[in-house]
């Protein structure tokens, strides 16, 4: 198991006044990792111009550009997810990439919600351009819908997303591990790990063993789909106090 994780993404808290920026949010995870498991911490580097073309029109690149801080920080990040989908790929074992901020909601030419380039499609592209996978399973357990996900890589017949909708956390899971059991021909099995479903954060839903469950769904039917290869990257998660905790668990499934 692989955390990928630059220090910038703490020293960069800040790059705007949002939550998903606050100083405090990092540093519990990256904590409780170093803590509690034996992880091997990789740092990864900026994403290319290239990389991030392969997701965004020239116009959205420019417009973030704009801001010399904001382009590097959401470029590290796009970085760090493809660093993230690399090692799931190459070494066929969980990675996980503690980055931000956050991309799900970043669509082609736009973007909301505390991201800014859309990492998890960057990632994805970067090991389709290398012509490694052709098609992926994405499970979004941010509590917000992944619009950006949705809209640049939905247009893929190849990815499939599912962002569970279910009432309940028995309900969730369920959901979850249908969708797992509905699965052929995928390549490589990813995770868009928001903590926001967390029983004290915004959500209200999932408890902390419900992220192990989820992280050791996706270590089981990629064993069985796609010679394990699977990764996370962080989205959303706001209850600071837990996060770090929550991440954990789930990385413990996922290993
Ligand atoms: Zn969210």
């Amino acid at each position: 198991m692989k955390i990928i994780y630059h220090k910038d993404y703490v020293n960069y808290a800040g790059y705007r006044n949002d939550p998903a920026a606050s100083s405090g949010r990092i540093i519990p995870i990256i904590k409780e990792i170093k803590e509690k498991t034996d992880y091997e911490i990789i740092t990864p580097e900026p994403a290319s111009e290239a990389d991030i073309l392969r997701a965004h029109t020239e116009r959205h690149v420019k417009d973030i550009k704009t801001d010399k801080n904001l382009y590097y920080i959401a470029s590290l990040a796009a970085g760090g997810a493809i660093k993230t989908a690399e090692i799931a790929y190459d070494n066929e074992e969980a990675a996980f990439g503690v980055i931000r901020p956050p991309g799900h909601h970043a669509s082609t030419d736009s973007c909301w919600g505390f991201c800014f380039f859309n990492n998890m499609r960057i990632a994805l592209l970067s090991l389709m351009a290398e012509n490694k996978i052709e098609s992926a399973f994405i499970l979004d357990f941010d509590l917000h819908t992944g619009d950006g996900n949705i809209s640049i890589i939905g247009q893929n017949s190849k990815v499939q997303i599912l962002n569970p909708r279910s009432s309940g956390r028995v309900n969730y899971i369920k959901e979850v591990e249908e969708a797992f059991e509905s699965l052929s021909n995928i390549d490589i099995i990813a995770a868009s790990a928001g903590f926001d479903e967390y029983e004290l954060d915004w959500g209200g839903k999932l408890s902390t063993d419900d992220y192990n469950t989820l992280g050791q769904l996706m270590k089981e039917y990629s064993l069985k789909l796609c010679k394990g290869r699977r990764f996370a990257i962080l989205e959303g998660g706001y209850y600071y106090e837990h996060l770090g905790i929550n991440v954990v668990s789930f990385c413990q499934g996922l290993e």
